[in-house]
């Protein structure tokens, strides 16, 4: 009879125990993307940036709890590789996503610059970073999408 009586208690505590770690959300605090990639915050909506199985570049706009929004007139454009020879990735709209059209080179760590259209005549919002594809050891991510705040 005891079980009964503490199981509801249980699930109270932690329900209550959930929703105030929802109200302690802070920005400052990194999430993953809904795929587990990076979300870019330069860009509005914020977008996430994931390297698919075959080495494809998969952009997904987000809302701002991070869930998937349908794609609309943007334009996708990301530059990566060597430097000394960097491949422009040209995007095509998916249902969910917009999917490169080239795969990222063999490799590790290069310069990534991706440019978004907010529509075509729009001005281009842009983020850079490193495309580090090797897993962190600490979360469960590719270094370039951890959400951990381990430094390198
Ligand atoms: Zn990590």
């Amino acid at each position: 009879m005891k079980t009964t009586r503490i199981l509801p208690l249980a699930i109270a505590i932690l329900t209550s125990l959930t929703l105030h770690a929802g109200k302690n959300h802070s920005h400052e605090k990194k999430e993953p993307g809904p795929n587990g990639g990076r979300i870019l915050t330069s860009i509005e909506p914020h977008a996430e940036f994931l390297v698919t199985a075959d080495r494809k570049v998969q952009i997904t706009f987000v809302d701002d709890a991070f869930k998937p929004i349908a794609p609309a007139a943007q334009v996708v454009t990301v530059t990566t590789g060597e430097r000394s020879a960097p491949v422009k990735m040209t995007f095509a709209k998916t249902e969910t996503a917009f999917l490169s059209e080239q795969t990222v080179p063999e490799g590790n760590n290069f310069p990534v610059v991706v440019q978004i259209k907010p529509s075509p005549d729009a001005k281009a919002m842009v983020e850079k970073f490193t495309l580090n594809l090797s897993n962190c050891p600490d979360c469960k991510y590719a270094e370039y999408a951890c959400i951990c705040s381990h430094t390198h």
